[in-house]
Protein backbone atom coordinates (compact mmCIF):
# COMPACT_ATOMS: atom_id res chain seq x y z
CA UNK A 1 0.00 0.00 0.00
CA UNK A 2 1.34 3.13 -1.20
CA UNK A 3 2.66 5.93 1.40
CA UNK A 4 0.98 9.04 1.19
CA UNK A 5 2.80 13.01 1.51
CA UNK A 6 -0.09 15.72 1.46
CA UNK A 7 1.81 18.91 0.28
CA UNK A 8 -0.21 22.09 0.97
CA UNK A 9 0.93 25.90 0.97
CA UNK A 10 0.69 29.37 2.94
CA UNK A 11 1.80 32.89 3.27
CA UNK A 12 1.50 33.62 -0.09
CA UNK A 13 0.12 31.88 -3.25
CA UNK A 14 2.55 31.07 -6.47
CA UNK A 15 5.34 29.67 -4.42
CA UNK A 16 5.65 26.70 -6.25
CA UNK A 17 4.24 23.89 -4.51
CA UNK A 18 3.46 21.77 -7.33
CA UNK A 19 7.54 22.19 -8.22
CA UNK A 20 8.01 21.15 -5.24
CA UNK A 21 5.94 18.37 -5.45
CA UNK A 22 7.68 17.45 -8.73
CA UNK A 23 10.92 17.51 -7.77
CA UNK A 24 10.23 15.37 -4.55
CA UNK A 25 8.58 13.06 -7.00
CA UNK A 26 11.59 12.81 -9.12
CA UNK A 27 14.10 12.35 -5.94
CA UNK A 28 11.67 9.32 -4.37
CA UNK A 29 12.28 7.85 -7.96
CA UNK A 30 16.10 8.50 -7.38
CA UNK A 31 15.98 5.78 -4.79
CA UNK A 32 14.51 3.33 -6.81
CA UNK A 33 10.72 4.43 -5.48
CA UNK A 34 7.28 4.36 -8.03
CA UNK A 35 5.77 7.61 -7.45
CA UNK A 36 1.96 8.85 -8.53
CA UNK A 37 1.35 12.52 -7.88
CA UNK A 38 -2.38 14.11 -7.99
CA UNK A 39 -3.45 17.98 -7.70
CA UNK A 40 -6.62 18.63 -5.69
CA UNK A 41 -7.89 22.20 -6.18
CA UNK A 42 -10.28 23.72 -4.37
CA UNK A 43 -11.73 26.08 -7.34
CA UNK A 44 -15.47 25.15 -8.53
CA UNK A 45 -15.23 24.80 -11.72
CA UNK A 46 -15.42 20.98 -12.62
CA UNK A 47 -12.49 21.07 -14.25
CA UNK A 48 -9.72 23.81 -16.16
CA UNK A 49 -10.76 22.78 -19.86
CA UNK A 50 -13.42 26.12 -20.01
CA UNK A 51 -10.91 28.15 -17.49
CA UNK A 52 -9.11 31.04 -19.84
CA UNK A 53 -5.55 30.66 -20.38
CA UNK A 54 -4.73 34.24 -19.43
CA UNK A 55 -6.71 33.42 -16.05
CA UNK A 56 -5.61 30.02 -15.24
CA UNK A 57 -2.88 29.55 -17.40
CA UNK A 58 -2.75 25.88 -20.37
CA UNK A 59 -4.66 23.30 -20.09
CA UNK A 60 -2.81 20.20 -19.34
CA UNK A 61 -4.18 17.22 -20.86
CA UNK A 62 -3.32 13.57 -20.56
CA UNK A 63 -3.55 10.61 -22.56
CA UNK A 64 -7.35 9.45 -21.43
CA UNK A 65 -8.36 12.75 -22.51
CA UNK A 66 -8.91 14.87 -19.20
CA UNK A 67 -8.46 18.70 -19.38
CA UNK A 68 -6.23 19.51 -16.27
CA UNK A 69 -4.63 21.76 -13.82
CA UNK A 70 -1.14 23.14 -15.58
CA UNK A 71 1.09 21.57 -12.39
CA UNK A 72 0.16 17.95 -13.84
CA UNK A 73 2.35 18.88 -16.49
CA UNK A 74 5.36 19.59 -14.04
CA UNK A 75 4.45 16.18 -12.34
CA UNK A 76 4.95 14.22 -15.97
CA UNK A 77 8.09 16.70 -17.15
CA UNK A 78 9.76 15.78 -13.83
CA UNK A 79 9.12 12.11 -13.03
CA UNK A 80 7.82 10.80 -16.74
CA UNK A 81 5.00 9.48 -15.30
CA UNK A 82 2.06 9.80 -17.44
CA UNK A 83 -0.65 11.53 -15.49
CA UNK A 84 -4.42 10.32 -15.71
CA UNK A 85 -8.07 11.61 -15.08
CA UNK A 86 -7.84 10.73 -11.49
CA UNK A 87 -4.93 12.65 -10.79
CA UNK A 88 -6.62 15.99 -10.89
CA UNK A 89 -10.08 16.69 -9.12
CA UNK A 90 -11.66 20.07 -8.29
CA UNK A 91 -14.05 20.89 -5.75
CA UNK A 92 -17.11 21.55 -8.97
CA UNK A 93 -16.17 17.70 -9.64
CA UNK A 94 -16.35 16.61 -6.19
CA UNK A 95 -19.75 17.97 -5.62
CA UNK A 96 -20.96 16.96 -8.99
CA UNK A 97 -20.42 13.32 -7.88
CA UNK A 98 -22.07 13.73 -4.70
CA UNK A 99 -25.01 15.28 -5.86
CA UNK A 100 -25.10 12.80 -9.17
CA UNK A 101 -25.37 9.71 -6.38
CA UNK A 102 -27.86 12.28 -4.33
CA UNK A 103 -30.01 12.21 -7.22
CA UNK A 104 -29.73 8.78 -7.77
CA UNK A 105 -30.47 8.07 -4.30
CA UNK A 106 -27.55 6.46 -3.23
CA UNK A 107 -27.51 8.03 -0.34
CA UNK A 108 -30.07 6.53 0.93
CA UNK A 109 -32.56 9.34 1.92
CA UNK A 110 -29.94 10.88 4.46
CA UNK A 111 -29.09 14.52 4.40
CA UNK A 112 -25.89 15.24 2.28
CA UNK A 113 -23.30 17.20 4.35
CA UNK A 114 -19.60 18.42 3.73
CA UNK A 115 -18.39 15.97 6.28
CA UNK A 116 -18.60 12.90 5.83
CA UNK A 117 -20.54 13.31 2.26
CA UNK A 118 -17.80 15.63 0.48
CA UNK A 119 -15.10 14.59 2.80
CA UNK A 120 -15.65 10.86 1.91
CA UNK A 121 -15.81 11.73 -1.82
CA UNK A 122 -12.10 13.50 -1.61
CA UNK A 123 -10.50 10.21 0.24
CA UNK A 124 -11.74 7.99 -2.07
CA UNK A 125 -10.79 9.78 -4.61
CA UNK A 126 -7.28 9.87 -3.07
CA UNK A 127 -6.79 6.22 -2.43
CA UNK A 128 -7.49 5.03 -6.22
CA UNK A 129 -5.00 3.24 -7.16
CA UNK A 130 -3.00 3.48 -3.30
CA UNK A 131 -1.56 -0.26 -3.83
CA UNK A 132 -0.16 0.49 -7.02
CA UNK A 133 2.94 3.07 -6.20
CA UNK A 134 5.51 3.40 -3.57
CA UNK A 135 4.52 6.72 -2.93
CA UNK A 136 1.36 8.98 -3.12
CA UNK A 137 2.03 12.83 -3.34
CA UNK A 138 -1.11 14.41 -3.39
CA UNK A 139 -1.04 18.57 -3.68
CA UNK A 140 -3.42 20.99 -2.29
CA UNK A 141 -4.23 23.96 -4.63
CA UNK A 142 -4.46 27.26 -2.92
CA UNK A 143 -3.14 28.43 0.49
CA UNK A 144 -4.20 27.42 3.78
CA UNK A 145 -6.97 29.38 5.00
CA UNK A 146 -8.79 29.65 1.86
CA UNK A 147 -12.83 28.98 2.53
CA UNK A 148 -12.64 26.63 -0.46
CA UNK A 149 -10.06 24.73 0.55
CA UNK A 150 -11.36 23.76 3.80
CA UNK A 151 -13.20 20.52 2.60
CA UNK A 152 -9.74 18.89 1.19
CA UNK A 153 -7.63 19.95 4.74
CA UNK A 154 -10.37 17.84 7.06
CA UNK A 155 -10.54 14.95 4.07
CA UNK A 156 -6.61 14.67 4.26
CA UNK A 157 -6.73 15.30 7.96
CA UNK A 158 -9.37 12.14 8.43
CA UNK A 159 -7.52 10.39 5.72
CA UNK A 160 -4.36 10.25 7.68
CA UNK A 161 -6.24 9.04 10.79
CA UNK A 162 -8.01 6.40 8.82
CA UNK A 163 -4.72 4.68 7.49
CA UNK A 164 -2.23 3.13 9.66
CA UNK A 165 0.38 5.61 11.96
CA UNK A 166 3.49 6.31 9.65
CA UNK A 167 1.55 6.01 6.55
CA UNK A 168 0.99 9.76 5.85
CA UNK A 169 2.92 13.00 6.50
CA UNK A 170 2.14 16.63 5.66
CA UNK A 171 4.79 18.84 3.61
CA UNK A 172 3.95 22.85 3.97
CA UNK A 173 5.35 25.36 1.80
CA UNK A 174 6.10 28.91 2.80
CA UNK A 175 7.40 31.95 2.44
CA UNK A 176 10.01 33.78 4.59
CA UNK A 177 10.13 37.55 3.12
CA UNK A 178 13.09 39.75 3.23
CA UNK A 179 12.53 43.26 4.71
CA UNK A 180 15.42 45.22 3.36
CA UNK A 181 15.11 48.23 5.68
CA UNK A 182 16.15 45.95 8.62
CA UNK A 183 18.27 43.41 6.47
CA UNK A 184 16.33 40.73 7.92
CA UNK A 185 14.29 37.57 7.13
CA UNK A 186 11.43 37.29 8.63
CA UNK A 187 9.98 34.02 10.23
CA UNK A 188 6.43 35.18 11.47
CA UNK A 189 4.27 34.63 8.54
CA UNK A 190 5.79 30.93 8.34
CA UNK A 191 4.81 30.60 12.16
CA UNK A 192 1.32 32.08 12.04
CA UNK A 193 0.63 29.75 8.30
CA UNK A 194 1.34 26.43 10.42
CA UNK A 195 -1.01 28.15 13.08
CA UNK A 196 -3.28 27.61 11.45
CA UNK A 197 -2.94 24.75 9.51
CA UNK A 198 -2.58 23.33 13.40
CA UNK A 199 -5.98 24.68 14.28
CA UNK A 200 -7.55 22.49 11.62
CA UNK A 201 -5.55 19.30 12.90
CA UNK A 202 -2.79 19.22 10.99
CA UNK A 203 0.97 19.13 12.12
CA UNK A 204 3.50 19.14 9.10
CA UNK A 205 6.63 16.85 9.32
CA UNK A 206 8.37 19.17 6.84
CA UNK A 207 8.77 22.81 5.86
CA UNK A 208 9.53 24.22 2.75
CA UNK A 209 10.34 28.07 2.92
CA UNK A 210 10.91 29.85 -0.33
CA UNK A 211 13.07 32.57 0.42
CA UNK A 212 15.30 35.08 -2.06
CA UNK A 213 18.04 34.67 0.63
CA UNK A 214 20.02 32.34 2.40
CA UNK A 215 18.44 31.03 5.47
CA UNK A 216 20.49 31.59 8.56
CA UNK A 217 21.28 28.42 10.86
CA UNK A 218 19.58 30.36 13.63
CA UNK A 219 16.42 31.52 11.92
CA UNK A 220 16.03 27.44 10.72
CA UNK A 221 15.83 26.33 14.17
CA UNK A 222 13.58 29.29 15.38
CA UNK A 223 11.15 28.03 12.87
CA UNK A 224 11.91 24.46 13.47
CA UNK A 225 10.95 25.30 17.30
CA UNK A 226 7.70 27.63 16.83
CA UNK A 227 6.40 25.28 14.61
CA UNK A 228 7.05 21.83 16.15
CA UNK A 229 9.20 20.41 13.07
CA UNK A 230 12.70 19.13 13.48
CA UNK A 231 15.27 21.43 12.52
CA UNK A 232 16.38 18.50 9.58
CA UNK A 233 13.15 18.87 8.26
CA UNK A 234 13.11 22.91 7.67
CA UNK A 235 14.15 22.76 4.03
CA UNK A 236 15.26 25.92 2.06
CA UNK A 237 13.93 26.61 -1.28
CA UNK A 238 16.35 29.41 -2.97
CA UNK A 239 15.20 30.70 -6.24
CA UNK A 240 17.18 28.83 -9.23
CA UNK A 241 18.77 29.92 -12.75
CA UNK A 242 16.20 26.62 -14.18
CA UNK A 243 13.60 24.81 -12.60
CA UNK A 244 15.28 21.61 -13.96
CA UNK A 245 17.83 22.54 -11.07
CA UNK A 246 14.95 21.71 -8.76
CA UNK A 247 15.95 18.27 -7.85
CA UNK A 248 19.36 18.41 -7.08
CA UNK A 249 19.20 21.72 -5.03
CA UNK A 250 16.19 20.06 -3.03
CA UNK A 251 18.50 16.93 -2.65
CA UNK A 252 21.30 18.82 -1.53
CA UNK A 253 18.81 20.73 1.41
CA UNK A 254 18.12 17.10 2.69
CA UNK A 255 14.14 17.24 1.23
CA UNK A 256 14.14 13.60 0.26
CA UNK A 257 16.19 12.08 3.25
CA UNK A 258 13.37 14.76 5.29
CA UNK A 259 10.85 12.74 3.75
CA UNK A 260 12.65 8.98 4.27
CA UNK A 261 13.07 10.18 8.11
CA UNK A 262 9.42 11.04 8.44
CA UNK A 263 8.42 7.65 7.33
CA UNK A 264 10.72 5.73 9.05
CA UNK A 265 12.51 4.34 6.45
CA UNK A 266 15.92 3.23 7.05
CA UNK A 267 18.10 2.56 5.55
CA UNK A 268 17.49 4.75 2.85
CA UNK A 269 18.40 3.41 -0.37
CA UNK A 270 21.16 6.11 -2.05
CA UNK A 271 19.84 8.56 -5.20
CA UNK A 272 21.25 7.85 -8.13
CA UNK A 273 20.89 11.29 -9.49
CA UNK A 274 22.65 10.91 -12.68
CA UNK A 275 19.58 11.92 -15.13
CA UNK A 276 19.60 15.22 -13.06
CA UNK A 277 23.10 15.95 -13.49
CA UNK A 278 22.87 15.32 -17.28
CA UNK A 279 20.20 17.92 -17.57
CA UNK A 280 22.25 20.42 -15.51
CA UNK A 281 25.02 19.77 -17.66
CA UNK A 282 22.85 20.17 -20.64
CA UNK A 283 21.43 23.63 -19.01
CA UNK A 284 24.84 25.31 -18.14
CA UNK A 285 27.27 24.05 -21.06
CA UNK A 286 25.83 25.41 -24.31
CA UNK A 287 26.81 26.32 -27.64
CA UNK A 288 25.19 29.20 -28.79
CA UNK A 289 21.74 30.53 -29.00
CA UNK A 290 18.89 30.56 -31.19
CA UNK A 291 15.65 33.23 -30.66
CA UNK A 292 12.74 31.70 -31.60
CA UNK A 293 9.15 33.71 -32.34
CA UNK A 294 5.97 32.48 -30.19
CA UNK A 295 3.20 33.97 -32.26
CA UNK A 296 0.54 33.75 -30.89
CA UNK A 297 -2.83 35.21 -28.75
CA UNK A 298 -2.32 34.85 -24.79
CA UNK A 299 1.40 36.51 -24.94
CA UNK A 300 0.69 37.88 -22.08
CA UNK A 301 0.44 35.02 -19.56
CA UNK A 302 3.17 33.11 -20.10
CA UNK A 303 1.87 30.18 -18.43
CA UNK A 304 -0.85 29.92 -21.02
CA UNK A 305 2.01 28.15 -23.25
CA UNK A 306 3.98 26.52 -20.51
CA UNK A 307 4.67 23.08 -21.83
CA UNK A 308 5.16 24.58 -24.96
CA UNK A 309 8.04 27.06 -23.26
CA UNK A 310 9.28 23.82 -21.42
CA UNK A 311 9.57 21.58 -25.17
CA UNK A 312 11.81 24.43 -26.48
CA UNK A 313 13.98 24.65 -23.33
CA UNK A 314 13.86 20.56 -23.90
CA UNK A 315 14.97 20.83 -27.51
CA UNK A 316 17.96 23.21 -26.43
CA UNK A 317 19.42 20.86 -23.92
CA UNK A 318 18.87 17.72 -26.56
CA UNK A 319 21.42 20.29 -28.79
CA UNK A 320 22.79 22.27 -26.30
CA UNK A 321 21.86 25.60 -27.54
CA UNK A 322 20.34 28.18 -25.25
CA UNK A 323 16.81 29.31 -26.96
CA UNK A 324 15.43 32.71 -26.28
CA UNK A 325 12.01 33.06 -26.63
CA UNK A 326 10.30 35.77 -27.95
CA UNK A 327 6.30 36.22 -27.44
CA UNK A 328 4.67 37.89 -30.57
CA UNK A 329 1.27 39.07 -30.25
CA UNK A 330 -0.05 37.88 -33.72
CA UNK A 331 -3.21 40.45 -33.40
CA UNK A 332 -0.30 43.42 -33.76
CA UNK A 333 -0.22 42.62 -37.57
CA UNK A 334 -3.88 41.20 -38.48
CA UNK A 335 -4.37 44.09 -40.94
CA UNK A 336 -0.61 45.06 -41.30
CA UNK A 337 2.86 43.53 -42.89
CA UNK A 338 3.96 41.07 -40.39
CA UNK A 339 7.99 41.33 -41.91
CA UNK A 340 8.89 43.95 -40.16
CA UNK A 341 7.62 42.00 -36.89
CA UNK A 342 9.00 38.35 -37.78
CA UNK A 343 12.58 39.38 -39.12
CA UNK A 344 15.10 38.32 -37.60
CA UNK A 345 13.61 35.08 -35.64
CA UNK A 346 15.89 31.86 -36.32
CA UNK A 347 12.49 30.23 -36.03
CA UNK A 348 8.63 30.80 -35.85
CA UNK A 349 6.13 28.68 -34.06
CA UNK A 350 2.24 29.45 -33.80
CA UNK A 351 0.87 27.43 -30.87
CA UNK A 352 -2.77 26.39 -30.46
CA UNK A 353 -5.64 28.69 -29.62
CA UNK A 354 -9.48 29.35 -29.58
CA UNK A 355 -11.34 31.79 -31.54
CA UNK A 356 -11.09 34.15 -34.35
CA UNK A 357 -8.76 36.91 -32.70
CA UNK A 358 -5.15 37.15 -34.03
CA UNK A 359 -5.61 34.16 -36.76
CA UNK A 360 -5.20 36.25 -39.85
CA UNK A 361 -1.55 37.80 -38.33
CA UNK A 362 -1.00 34.07 -37.17
CA UNK A 363 -1.65 32.88 -41.22
CA UNK A 364 0.48 36.29 -42.12
CA UNK A 365 3.19 34.42 -39.70
CA UNK A 366 2.85 30.70 -41.54
CA UNK A 367 3.07 32.74 -45.06
CA UNK A 368 6.08 34.45 -43.72
CA UNK A 369 7.57 31.37 -42.59
CA UNK A 370 6.90 29.35 -45.85
CA UNK A 371 8.30 32.08 -47.90
CA UNK A 372 11.37 32.80 -46.24
CA UNK A 373 12.16 29.70 -45.70
CA UNK A 374 12.34 29.78 -41.68
CA UNK A 375 11.66 26.80 -39.88
CA UNK A 376 8.05 26.88 -38.93
CA UNK A 377 6.26 24.70 -36.02
CA UNK A 378 2.25 25.20 -36.21
CA UNK A 379 0.72 22.97 -33.73
CA UNK A 380 -2.93 22.52 -33.47
CA UNK A 381 -4.30 25.63 -34.70
CA UNK A 382 -0.37 27.01 -35.98
CA UNK A 383 -1.58 23.57 -38.19
CA UNK A 384 -4.65 25.15 -39.51
CA UNK A 385 -3.83 28.13 -40.07
CA UNK A 386 -1.09 27.45 -42.14
CA UNK A 387 -3.42 24.84 -43.99
CA UNK A 388 -5.54 27.88 -44.58
CA UNK A 389 -2.41 30.02 -45.91
CA UNK A 390 -0.98 26.97 -48.35
CA UNK A 391 -5.02 26.94 -49.71
CA UNK A 392 -5.34 30.90 -49.86
CA UNK A 393 -2.24 31.76 -51.33
CA UNK A 394 -0.94 28.49 -53.30
CA UNK A 395 -3.72 26.63 -54.07
CA UNK A 396 -5.84 29.45 -54.83
CA UNK A 397 -8.97 29.30 -52.69
CA UNK A 398 -8.95 32.70 -52.16
CA UNK A 399 -11.90 32.32 -48.89
CA UNK A 400 -10.41 29.53 -47.36
CA UNK A 401 -10.99 29.38 -43.68
CA UNK A 402 -12.50 27.92 -40.75
CA UNK A 403 -15.97 26.90 -39.70
CA UNK A 404 -14.49 28.16 -35.89
CA UNK A 405 -14.64 31.45 -37.36
CA UNK A 406 -17.33 31.97 -39.43
CA UNK A 407 -19.73 30.87 -36.49
CA UNK A 408 -18.20 33.97 -34.88
CA UNK A 409 -18.22 36.58 -37.63
CA UNK A 410 -21.74 35.60 -38.89
CA UNK A 411 -22.65 34.49 -41.87
CA UNK A 412 -20.12 35.00 -44.64
CA UNK A 413 -19.49 32.63 -47.38
CA UNK A 414 -15.74 31.08 -47.52
CA UNK A 415 -14.22 27.18 -47.88
CA UNK A 416 -14.04 25.49 -45.08
CA UNK A 417 -11.04 24.01 -45.19
CA UNK A 418 -10.99 23.46 -41.73
CA UNK A 419 -14.32 21.73 -40.53
CA UNK A 420 -16.19 21.13 -37.37
CA UNK A 421 -15.84 17.42 -36.34
CA UNK A 422 -19.14 15.87 -35.46
CA UNK A 423 -17.55 11.87 -35.44
CA UNK A 424 -14.51 10.28 -35.38
CA UNK A 425 -13.16 6.73 -33.80
CA UNK A 426 -11.32 6.63 -30.40
CA UNK A 427 -9.31 3.29 -30.24
CA UNK A 428 -12.34 1.22 -31.27
CA UNK A 429 -15.68 2.68 -30.85
CA UNK A 430 -17.27 6.14 -32.92
CA UNK A 431 -17.45 9.23 -31.11
CA UNK A 432 -20.61 11.97 -31.73
CA UNK A 433 -20.60 15.94 -31.39
CA UNK A 434 -22.82 18.25 -32.23
CA UNK A 435 -22.48 22.23 -32.50
CA UNK A 436 -24.15 22.92 -29.80
CA UNK A 437 -22.97 20.61 -27.40
CA UNK A 438 -21.65 21.96 -23.74
CA UNK A 439 -18.38 23.82 -24.42
CA UNK A 440 -16.62 21.50 -21.28
CA UNK A 441 -14.98 17.95 -22.55
CA UNK A 442 -16.34 17.78 -25.87
CA UNK A 443 -13.44 18.52 -27.89
CA UNK A 444 -11.95 15.58 -29.58
CA UNK A 445 -9.56 14.96 -26.22
CA UNK A 446 -6.44 12.35 -25.80
CA UNK A 447 -4.32 10.34 -27.42
CA UNK A 448 -4.67 9.39 -30.67
CA UNK A 449 -2.70 7.16 -33.11
CA UNK A 450 -1.16 8.69 -36.65
CA UNK A 451 0.19 6.55 -39.27
CA UNK A 452 3.18 8.99 -41.08
CA UNK A 453 4.41 8.45 -44.32
CA UNK A 454 7.45 6.58 -45.52
CA UNK A 455 10.23 8.79 -45.98
CA UNK A 456 8.68 11.84 -44.99
CA UNK A 457 10.45 14.76 -42.90
CA UNK A 458 8.35 13.76 -39.51
CA UNK A 459 8.98 9.93 -40.29
CA UNK A 460 12.65 11.34 -39.92
CA UNK A 461 11.97 13.19 -37.05
CA UNK A 462 10.09 10.86 -34.96
CA UNK A 463 12.11 7.70 -36.17
CA UNK A 464 9.28 5.77 -36.68
CA UNK A 465 5.79 5.59 -39.07
CA UNK A 466 3.37 4.76 -36.01
CA UNK A 467 3.11 7.77 -33.20
CA UNK A 468 0.72 8.77 -30.69
CA UNK A 469 -0.04 12.09 -29.72
CA UNK A 470 -2.93 14.30 -27.29
CA UNK A 471 -4.95 16.16 -29.06
CA UNK A 472 -7.23 18.80 -27.71
CA UNK A 473 -9.42 20.73 -30.42
CA UNK A 474 -12.88 20.41 -32.03
CA UNK A 475 -12.08 21.55 -36.00
CA UNK A 476 -9.80 19.56 -38.53
CA UNK A 477 -8.49 19.70 -41.44
CA UNK A 478 -10.72 18.55 -44.27
CA UNK A 479 -9.26 15.48 -46.21
CA UNK A 480 -11.29 16.51 -49.51
CA UNK A 481 -8.23 19.35 -49.82
CA UNK A 482 -5.79 16.96 -49.55
CA UNK A 483 -5.27 16.37 -53.62
CA UNK A 484 -5.75 19.73 -54.07
CA UNK A 485 -3.08 21.26 -51.31
CA UNK A 486 -0.47 18.50 -52.03
CA UNK A 487 -0.25 19.58 -55.78
CA UNK A 488 0.65 23.17 -55.21
CA UNK A 489 2.92 21.80 -52.44
CA UNK A 490 1.89 20.34 -49.15
CA UNK A 491 2.56 17.13 -47.62
CA UNK A 492 -0.08 15.33 -46.04
CA UNK A 493 2.55 13.19 -44.26
CA UNK A 494 0.75 12.51 -40.80
CA UNK A 495 -3.39 11.12 -40.62
CA UNK A 496 -5.33 8.77 -38.54
CA UNK A 497 -5.16 5.56 -38.96
CA UNK A 498 -8.67 5.31 -41.19
CA UNK A 499 -7.08 7.93 -43.21
CA UNK A 500 -9.51 10.29 -42.71
CA UNK A 501 -7.70 12.99 -40.41
CA UNK A 502 -5.15 14.49 -41.25
CA UNK A 503 -2.82 14.87 -38.38
CA UNK A 504 -0.07 16.35 -39.77
CA UNK A 505 1.22 18.48 -42.89
CA UNK A 506 4.88 19.58 -44.58
CA UNK A 507 5.59 22.04 -46.96
CA UNK A 508 7.71 19.47 -49.46
CA UNK A 509 10.00 22.25 -50.65
CA UNK A 510 11.23 24.01 -47.18
CA UNK A 511 13.88 22.87 -45.10
CA UNK A 512 11.82 23.03 -42.04
CA UNK A 513 8.11 23.42 -41.90
CA UNK A 514 5.57 21.14 -40.11
CA UNK A 515 2.41 21.74 -38.66
CA UNK A 516 0.82 18.97 -36.47
CA UNK A 517 -3.30 19.10 -35.49
CA UNK A 518 -1.92 17.25 -31.76
CA UNK A 519 0.20 18.68 -28.99
CA UNK A 520 3.30 17.46 -28.91
CA UNK A 521 5.03 19.58 -26.33
CA UNK A 522 2.59 17.81 -23.65
CA UNK A 523 5.02 14.25 -23.62
CA UNK A 524 8.50 16.27 -23.64
CA UNK A 525 10.91 15.92 -21.08
CA UNK A 526 13.53 17.43 -19.87
CA UNK A 527 15.65 13.65 -20.01
CA UNK A 528 13.97 12.95 -22.71
CA UNK A 529 13.05 16.03 -25.18
CA UNK A 530 10.46 15.81 -27.56
CA UNK A 531 11.48 14.91 -31.31
CA UNK A 532 10.15 17.85 -33.12
CA UNK A 533 11.27 20.12 -30.66
CA UNK A 534 14.64 18.65 -30.91
CA UNK A 535 14.64 18.91 -34.61
CA UNK A 536 12.99 21.98 -34.42
CA UNK A 537 15.42 23.96 -32.85
CA UNK A 538 18.39 21.76 -34.55
CA UNK A 539 16.93 23.46 -37.64
CA UNK A 540 16.48 26.81 -35.89
CA UNK A 541 20.48 26.80 -34.99
CA UNK A 542 21.48 25.91 -38.85
CA UNK A 543 19.65 29.17 -39.62
CA UNK A 544 21.55 30.99 -36.92
CA UNK A 545 24.90 29.55 -38.31
CA UNK A 546 24.18 30.95 -41.78
CA UNK A 547 23.65 34.69 -40.44
N1 LIG B 1 -9.55 26.15 -32.00
C1 LIG B 1 -9.04 25.04 -32.74
C2 LIG B 1 -9.95 23.82 -32.65
O1 LIG B 1 -10.75 23.71 -31.76
C3 LIG B 1 -7.64 24.68 -32.30
C4 LIG B 1 -7.56 24.19 -30.90
C5 LIG B 1 -6.16 24.19 -30.37
O2 LIG B 1 -5.29 24.85 -30.92
N2 LIG B 1 -5.92 23.50 -29.28
O3 LIG B 1 -9.83 22.94 -33.45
Amino acid sequence: MARFIFITGGVVSSLGKGLASAALGSLLQARGFTVRLRKLDPYLNVDPGTMSPFEHGEVFVTDDGAETDLDLGHYERFTGVAARKTDSVSSGRIYQNVLDKERRGDYLGKTIQVIPHVTNEIKDFISIGEDEVDFMLCEIGGTVGDIEGLPFFEAIRQFSQDKPRGQCIFMHLTLLPWLAASGELKTKPTQHSVKELRSIGLQPDILVCRSEHPIPEKEREKIALFCNVRPEAVIPAYDLKSIYEAPLAYHEQGLDQAVLDAFQISPAPRPDLARWQDVYDRIHNTDGEVNIAIVGKYTQLEDAYKSIKEALTHGGMANRIKVNVEWVDAEIFDHEDAAPHLEGYHAILVPGGFGERGTEGKIKAAQFARERKIPYLGICLGMQMAVIEAARNLAGLETAGSEEFDHEAGKRRFEPVVYHLKEWVQGNHAVQRKVDDDKGGTMRLGAYTAALADGSKVAEVYGDTSIEERHRHRYEVDVKYRKKLEECGLSFSGMSPDGRLPEIVEVKDHPWFIGVQFHPELKSKPFDPHPLFRDFVRAARDVSRLV
